[in-house]
This record gives structure tokens, C-alpha cells and sequence, in this order.
């Protein structure tokens, strides 16, 4: 046990405290589910897992309260895993070292699984409470969010008796969410023709750098370069100075983030080699100055090459760079409902050359649904025009913003009462499990809340420690006002 067990409120961080020790990375969840499943075995309550592993406890209403509506209280089991390349840590095995800074509690070198250890330690509370007045209650505990979202769907179509569910997975103190984002993505595959390396030629690799990428979803807004479309309109340009061959041109690995990096390599008569170099220095320098602000460590190196034996043909080449160059990237349209809510984005977020073809993954996310198909059918087309196969990849659906909901209602007068002031209704263009749930389980009313949680994902996570027990109060001040409903 460590310091943080004497936090308040006490009886959630207790269980904080123990869900530190325990190894948790996405699918690899057992051992927390273990724990989970022996609170519930503790305070004699019924759980059940769904072949996907996961939970759902189920605890009867406080008295007077049993046959008031059911309310579902959901978190995920899984944490991302990630420290300083400088920190031992095994995550498999040491537990998460937590530390505590002006009112923050971090952890050392590595990420602190707040997102979403704080909102099943509040569901563990409230399992294990006899004191908190609710009605019914089902607590719902998925597993692997942090990879693509797969325990929700594939969670048992029999798992879940309630209509009015909180989940506890956003991440900023004063507001309620009410939705999100679905995604879904294409790939293009674009047949590659080559030719023999011509004699007299000279092969150049183009590195291009230092862009700071981030979550294709929660990070769109800022504008930030995207590295491969970048390298592609610079080559566009150098192309209509100095004709050359393209021999490869990657970038990107994650379908979720923001290419930081892209590669190629380029074929260019010796005679042109000079002109060409200038000419890509002069349009990244452009580059540079247009994208100062939002990327200031963007950078450039060329270096010379061994000459490959083959070589994209002059139409392939061509074809390449005006189909990298007119694939969309980063904000497609705002929300008309939501103030500075980015309702549907595109990233161009990986590209690389496989089996004679080049594969280009672009991933969609909108908030509506109609929305959603109109980019991936602009993006087909696009696709289609430059003579690229496409493919559909399976995405998830979002969550649409329902402002007459009643959950939402409840929640917003608690948080006046209990907070003393009106929480902020956002939406959020990232995915979150309320998208899938709500489709599994039509008519579910749904909301969103969690305390204030800063740079998940990264070794410099931080909790604001005052705002878990604002969070507290709400969940719970909601959690009675629904058992005192008719
Ligand atoms: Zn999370």
C-alpha cells in the first residue's frame, strides 16, 4: 500500500492503490478482472463474463430502491502501456510507481492507468458501499478499449438488463459528454508498373522529419502537418521542374495517429540530380514557413542512394504523387450542434509498398453517420479516378448527441447542486465505447464523465487528485437522483 490509500475519497483509492499492482496492459486483462470478480465474490454479488472476458456485476438497488430502473456503470479494464525508453519497468510485472506533484498524481517514466484504473476503482466502490443509496445497478467492465475498442464489440448480446448507462471514460473535470465519434477506414491499393533503372542515373533517399504527428482523433483540430501528404505535394511540385522516378515512398504506422515521418526514394538523371535537390530544398523551406506554428521541428535530409535494379514507370510515378497529393487529410466539416466539436476528419495515416502494390490506409471519423460515408465515398472516388483498388475496413460506429436525454438531464442538475456549477455538454471526435454499446443495445441513454485526466497514453499522464472526488460526488449524487426517479 502506498500514499495513496489515505487519499479522499478513501474507498476509492484504496482500490486505486491495488489496481497499481496489477498488470493490465490491453489483452491482458486477467489478472484485473480476477480482482474484480473477487470484490464481487466478497460482497456476495452476481457477475458474469461473456466469452470476450468481459464483466458484468450486478447488485440489487439500496432499500426502497429495488425496483426502480436499472443504471449501468461502465469502465475498461485495460491501461496502455508505455514508459521513457530511459525507465526499467516491466509492466507484466512491477507494479505502477505513483508519485504526487502540486496536487497531481503521477507515476515514474511510465503511464499511470488513471484512464480507466480511477473509473473501475469508482465502480468497485460503489459495489462494495453500503452506504450509497441506488437502484439497481449493473457494472460493466470491458476489456481491450485501448486497441481498437474490441471488448465492446464483441460484448454478449445477453450481458446487459438496464436502458441508462454512465460511463466513466472521458477525462475532463465540469463537463458531461454526450458523444463521439465513429471511425472507419479504406485501403488503396494502387498497382505498381516498373521499368529497369535507366543508365546515367542517380538514386537519392528523401527523408522527411521531425513533424509531431498525435491522435488522428483528439488531435486533428491542431492542424499539424501529416508527413506523407507533405513529402507528396513537395515532390508534386519538384516534379513539374526536374522529371524523375519514384522507386518507394512510405510513411506512417498507426491507423490512429498522424504520420510523423515519410520516406522515399527517388531516381533522377545525373544531369538532373542538382536541380532536382535544389527544387524539393525550396518546397519543403515553403513548407516549413507555412506550417511554422504547428511544426516547428519539421526537417528534411536527402542522401545518396545504391541504384535499385527497377523503377515505378513515368505513369506510376505520376499516378502516386497525384494520389497522395489529392487524398484528404484533417478536418472535413465542424458540428452545426456542438461549439468547436470537429464532426468529420480524415487522416491519410499510413502508406507502404507491398507485393507490387503501393497500400494506402486512409481512416475516416465522423459523429454522423450519413457524414461518414460521404468521406468514405469521396475517398473512394478519389481512389477509383487514379485506377486504385479499394477496400472497406471494418470501423465502429460513433455516438450521436441526444440533448433531450434524460440521463443527461439528471446529470447536468447534480452537477449544479452537488458541484455548484453547470457542467460544459461536449462531444468528443474520438471513439469511444458508448458508439458500439449504443448500437448493441438500441435506446440506450447514455453520458459520459470522469475527472480531469492530462496526456493519457504517455508517460506524463497526471490526475488532478481534488477533481476525483468532485467525480465522486457527481457519479454517486447521479447515481441517488436516478433511484429517487420515476
Ligand atoms: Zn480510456
Amino acid at each position: 500500500m502506498t500514499f495513496v490509500s489515505d487519499l479522499e475519497p478513501k474507498e476509492l483509492w484504496l482500490h486505486f492503490d491495488k489496481i497499481l499492482t496489477i498488470p493490465r496492459g490491453s489483452k491482458n486483462e486477467k489478472a484485473m478482472a480476477d480482482y474484480v470478480l473477487e470484490v464481487a465474490d466478497k460482497h456476495g454479488l452476481k457477475s458474469k463474463q461473456d466469452a470476450a472476458s468481459n464483466i458484468v456485476v450486478s447488485k440489487p438497488g439500496t432499500a426502497g430502491n429495488e425496483s426502480k430502473p436499472t443504471t449501468i456503470l461502465q469502465s475498461h479494464l485495460d491501461m496502455v502501456n508505455e514508459k521513457n525508453t530511459d525507465v526499467e519497468h516491466d509492466f507484466t510485472k512491477d507494479p505502477i510507481k505513483p508519485r504526487q506533484e502540486q496536487g497531481y498524481l503521477y507515476a515514474t517514466g511510465t503511464t499511470l492507468g488513471s484512464d480507466n484504473g480511477i473509473g473501475v476503482a469508482a465502480a468497485l466502490s460503489i459495489m462494495a458501499s453500503n452506504s450509497i443509496e441506488h437502484g439497481p445497478m449493473e457494472f460493466l467492465f470491458t476489456v481491450d478499449e485501448e486497441t481498437g475498442l474490441t471488448g465492446a464489440s464483441n460484448l454478449g448480446s445477453d450481458m446487459l438488463q438496464g436502458k441508462q448507462l454512465i460511463n466513466m471514460d472521458t477525462e475532463e473535470e465540469g463537463s458531461l459528454y454526450v458523444g463521439c465519434a465513429g471511425g472507419a477506414g479504406l485501403n488503396l491499393k494502387l498497382p505498381l508498373n516498373y521499368i529497369s533503372t535507366p543508365a546515367d542515373s542517380k538514386a537519392l533517399g528523401i527523408k522527411l522529419q521531425g513533424l509531431r504527428g498525435g491522435h488522428s482523433g483528439v488531435d486533428i483540430h491542431l492542424q499539424r502537418g501529416n508527413a506523407v501528404k507533405l513529402l507528396a505535394r513537395a515532390l508534386n511540385a519538384a516534379y513539374k521542374n526536374s522529371k524523375f522516378h519514384l522507386t518507394g515512398l512510405t510513411g506512417g504506422n498507426m491507423h490512429n495517429a498522424i504520420p510523423r515521418e515519410a520516406f522515399a526514394t527517388v531516381i533522377v538523371s545525373s544531369a538532373e540530380k542538382d536541380a532536382f535537390t535544389q527544387s524539393l530544398h525550396d518546397q519543403i523551406k515553403a513548407l516549413q514557413a507555412e506550417f511554422k506554428p504547428a511544426e516547428p521541428d519539421m526537417n528534411l535530409a536527402i542522401s545518396d542512394e545504391n541504384s535499385p535494379h527497377k523503377i515505378f514507370d513515368e505513369a506510376t510515378t505520376q499516378k502516386v504523387l497525384n494520389l497522395l497529393n489529392a487524398l484528404p487529410h484533417g478536418v472535413i466539416s465542424m458540428s452545426y450542434d456542438i461549439p468547436d466539436l470537429v464532426e468529420t476528419s480524415s487522416n491519410l495515416a499510413t502508406v507502404k509498398i507491398d507485393n507490387g502494390e503501393m497500400v494506402i490506409h486512409v481512416s475516416n471519423r465522423s459523429s454522423v453517420d450519413s457524414a461518414m460515408a460521404g468521406i468514405q465515398e469521396r475517398v473512394t472516388s478519389i481512389g477509383l479516378i487514379s485506377g486504385a483498388k479499394v477496400e472497406e475496413v471494418e470501423g465502429y460506429p460513433g455516438w450521436k448527441p441526444d440533448l433531450d436525454s434524460h440521463v443527461l438531464k439528471i446529470s447536468k442538475e447534480v452537477h449544479q447542486d452537488v458541484l455548484g456549477k453547470e457542467p460544459a455538454i461536449k462531444a468528443v471526435h474520438a471513439g469511444l465505447e458508448c458508439g458500439i454499446i449504443g448500437e448493441k443495445y438500441p435506446g440506450m441513454d447514455m453520458v459520459s464523465l470522469g475527472p480531469q485526466i492530462e496526456f493519457p497514453h504517455s508517460p506524463d499522464e497526471r490526475i488532478r487528485i481534488e477533481s476525483v472526488e468532485d467525480f465522486y460526488k457527481l457519479l454517486t449524487g447521479i447515481l441517488q437522483r436516478l433511484a429517487k426517479d420515476d
